[in-house]
């Protein structure tokens, strides 16, 4: 309550003649936000179920409630997208005229059908006995190159779980995309015949995100308040209850996000243009957050501040909040001096051990450059409810959840008014 007020005054102090209410983030809000979504009713969320079309068709409900605009491009506030599934149909491989057996080749594709008939198809690249070959592999798969791997047979193992990996189903946002990577268990020969085929059946499968925006000055300026909406859906019973209801993970995020986009819809249009947005299939890879930052330049974002798991005090105890990746640029040192003088404090992300800033939609901006980060309170390392059928309202702290969505409207301020600009994260740190 105190932090709102000693915010909102300049801005009212400016055009206090409409003798508006001055806005505040409330509890009430927050809780009923995170309570529909939360709900049984919804089924834990998961990607491509009924349950995570009962959120969206609800979020979309709200930014209408709220006044917001749509995202350019999309009709309402669902930004409805496709991802392909891949099954694999059919594989063969042979070399010189002698078919490599079953147990012997690995495939990884994205794309419908992969026919190489002549050496000239593909890089031919040797992994002998002292070669790392995962290392190997895994440069070639974030590559552009098309190879045909021979493996010297000590590495089995390893070959033996890449194969596993590759023969399953797969979603991708873009088929076709990427290299091709084939792999052959063998010693390496020298090729003067070679014909590879393989086929995936491919089936679209609908989802979306839930965009609205508040449409600033700067229309080329974009700050970004994200959470996923997607949770886990059912899981195995404990006590009779199969539903993963991600109370925390990540219904707390988006109830900030709602509660942010009425809290600033409420005051003089903004500096900046706010978007705000909840994210499909975070839990899944983050097809979402992919798709949305196809959507747009990415170097109009400003800050990206995602908002994931605040429904529990951090280590740090009450009024504080974490940023992960805290030095990829400066934004978390703005929000700090944002709120100073207040009771809220943010600090560097305690737990680097678990790779938080790339746990989340934020890296994939931030692979872009954008400084895009993560606020969280949530002690992941000790936390019982984590993707488990426990992960209720009921395990919350609302007075926490409803504080952090206050520090975090305090410490954007100077941000979304165009008084600070956060350093750029570098993409090739990232
Ligand atoms: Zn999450």
């Amino acid at each position: 309550m105190k932090i709102a007020s000693v915010l909102s005054l300049p801005l009212f102090a400016a055009c206090s003649f409409l003798s508006v209410a001055e806005p505040e983030i409330d509890q009430e809000h927050v809780v009923r936000v995170l309570s529909a979504l939360s709900a049984d009713s919804m089924e834990g969320r998961e990607t491509f179920t009924p349950g995570i079309e009962k959120a969206a068709a609800f979020l979309a409900a709200e930014f209408e409630d709220i006044g917001l605009s749509s995202f350019e491009g999309n009709a309402g506030f669902l930004q409805s997208f496709h991802v392909s599934s891949l099954t694999r149909e059919e594989f063969t491989v042979s070399i010189n005229g002698a078919e490599i057996a079953e147990e012997n080749r690995a495939a990884a594709t994205t794309s419908e059908r992969l026919s190489w008939t002549d050496p000239a198809d593909f890089r031919l690249m040797v992994v002998g006995p002292d070669d790392d070959f995962g290392a190997m592999f895994f440069e070639l798969r974030n590559g552009d190159e098309d190879v045909l791997m021979f493996v010297d047979p000590s590495h089995r193992d390893f070959f033996e779980r890449i194969r596993g990996f590759l023969s399953r189903p797969t979603r991708r946002l873009d088929l076709g995309a990427g290299p091709n990577t084939v792999v052959v268990l063998g010693n390496a020969a020298e090729i003067s015949s070679v014909d590879v085929q393989v086929t995936n059946s491919v089936e679209q499968q609908g989802l979306a995100n839930v965009v609205g925006v508040i449409p600033g000055r700067r229309a080329d300026e974009i700050v970004l308040f994200s959470a996923h909406y997607d949770h886990i859906g059912f899981s195995r019973a404990v006590n009779g209850d199969s539903i993963s209801n991600g109370a925390n993970d990540d219904a707390s995020g988006i109830a900030a996000v709602v509660e942010l986009a009425r809290y600033f819809n409420e005051m003089r249009r903004p500096e900046r243009t706010l978007v705000f947005a909840a994210f499909t299939a975070e839990e899944m890879g983050g097809f979402g957050s992919s798709y949305f930052s196809q959507q747009l330049d990415p170097d109009q974002i400003v800050s990206m501040f995602n908002i994931e798991m605040i429904g529990k005090p951090g280590i740090q105890g009450p009024n504080t909040a974490w940023i992960t990746g805290f030095d990829r640029s400066d934004m978390g040192e703005l929000m700090q001096r944002a709120v100073e003088g207040t009771v809220f404090s943010f600090y560097p992300d305690p737990y680097p051990d678990q790779n938080l800033f790339y746990r989340s939609d934020n890296a994939t901006l931030a692979r872009l450059g954008v400084p895009a980060h993560s606020i969280s309170t949530t002690a992941i390392d000790v936390d019982t409810d984590y993707h488990q059928v426990s992960d209720e309202i009921e395990t919350l702290d609302l007075d926490h959840l409803t504080n952090t969505v206050r520090a975090i409207a305090a410490g954007a301020r100077t941000i979304v008014d165009g008084d600070a600009t956060p350093t750029r994260v570098n993409p090739e740190e990232v």
